[in-house]
């Protein structure tokens, strides 16, 4: 069995080869000796082979040395952020790598720690004994990553996703943003890393609110189904799920409801784990109001009775849709609505306008038919 005064003599040899800080030393002999602790060990090796703590280390050049003071920037990062799990990556010199290699192979040392993961395993155990947080390797809550090139560290947390519901009275709100001219959505200076420009969007708005709730950066937004800035939205609303990239209150309290003016309500916020795997498949009601080229009466739009069931898509390549329910009434010579409720993916334009679609609106009355704009309700997830 190797003795402490077997590993000081070997020692002795490695300090009369390379200056070596107390911590790489105590790390070259960690496995022989069973111990853990690195700088402790090392330590005592050099006191018993009588040498005075070098100027500069062989391998790390300080590095070890300088953890704490990293860690006291981890910690300041992070002092505004909640999180209970964490993630330590480290960059280090290649002249460090290089001479870590090489002490490495000349001693033989395979299965020894090499100085990169002894940096992040030494980080960590600092970081957690400062903020209580437990490292964590997958799905840390943040994930902290330190230059040791030129001393910088950052930080970026795991998404949160909050899914909730919303209804809009306004016929001039669009729903979606427009992406931010420079970085086409990515995030840049020029839109403060949302992405998008302008204002007074469906979009921007949630955006908005949601961002400052948990102090996120970005937006992204899983919607169910879309709308023109001329549809209202009523009823239950319209489901959506945003993913909060960067958050830094990632346990903010939600809302049951929340008004963002211009008749645009946010219903039921709540935390979801994730995005879900395919896009998710939804019915809703659409009120759609048309106008027609000439004038029609009550009695012409009797035709509209039969056409509830299914009807063929030709269009991108033949379906059959379903209208689970329809009914209609006239608002003028001129001017009907008609309201069904249908699947995600009913194409309603082409079903008033056009031919592709089996029965359709304008062949079933027999006049040409105008789609002007749909308003739209309860749009429910099918199960
Ligand atoms: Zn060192
Ligand atoms: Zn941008």
């Amino acid at each position: 069995m190797t003795t402490i005064r077997d590993l000081a003599e070997a020692a002795v040899k490695t300090f009369g080869e390379y200056a070596l800080c107390d911590h790489c030393m105590g790390r070259i002999f960690s496995l022989r000796a069973g111990l853990a602790d690195y700088t402790r060990l090392g330590k005592r090796l050099r006191s018993m082979a009588g040498y005075a703590p070098p100027k500069k280390c062989h391998v790390c050049k300080g590095v070890f040395a300088e953890l704490g003071a990293h860690c006291d920037e981890m910690v300041r990062l992070t002092s505004d952020v909640e999180f209970s799990t964490f993630l330590v990556g480290a960059t280090l010199k290649p002249s460090v790598l290089d001479a870590d290699d090489n002490v490495r192979a000349r001693y033989a040392l395979r299965g020894t720690p090499g100085a990169k993961s002894d940096v992040t395993a030494t980080l960590s155990k600092m970081f957690s004994r400062r903020t209580g947080a437990r490292p964590a390797l997958t799905l840390a809550d943040i994930t902290l990553k330190v230059d040791l090139r030129d001393g910088s560290v950052s930080g970026e947390t795991r998404p949160v996703f909050v899914q909730a519901r919303y209804t809009k009275e306004s016929r001039t709100m669009p729903q979606k943003a427009d992406r931010c001219g420079v970085c086409a959505g990515r995030g840049c200076m020029r839109c403060a890393y949302r992405g998008t420009s302008g204002t007074g969007s469906v979009e921007n708005s949630i955006s908005g609110l949601l961002c400052d709730m948990t102090g996120s950066r970005q937006a992204r937004f899983l919607w169910l189904g879309s709308e023109d800035a001329g549809s209202t939205v009523s009823g239950n609303g319209r489901p959506f799920i945003a993913k909060l990239v960067c958050p830094s209150r990632r346990r903010a309290r939600l809302f049951r409801q929340r008004s963002l003016g211009e008749g645009l309500v946010v219903h039921d916020a709540r935390y979801v784990a994730s995005l879900p795997k395919a896009a998710p498949r939804f019915s809703f009601t659409a009120r759609i109001r048309i106008t027609t080229d000439e004038d029609i009466d009550a009695g012409a739009l009797r035709g509209l009775r039969t056409i509830a069931g299914d009807v063929t898509d030709y269009g991108t390549r033949t379906r059959i849709r379903k209208i689970h329910s329809s009914s209609y009434k006239r608002t003028g010579p001129r001017g009907f609505q008609l309201v069904i409720r249908v699947d995600s993916g009913f194409p309603l334009r082409r079903f008033v306008e056009s031919s592709s679609i089996s029965p359709n609106v304008t062949d079933v009355l027999e006049v040409r038919c105008r789609y002007d704009v749909a308003d739209f309700a309860d749009i429910e997830l099918a199960r």
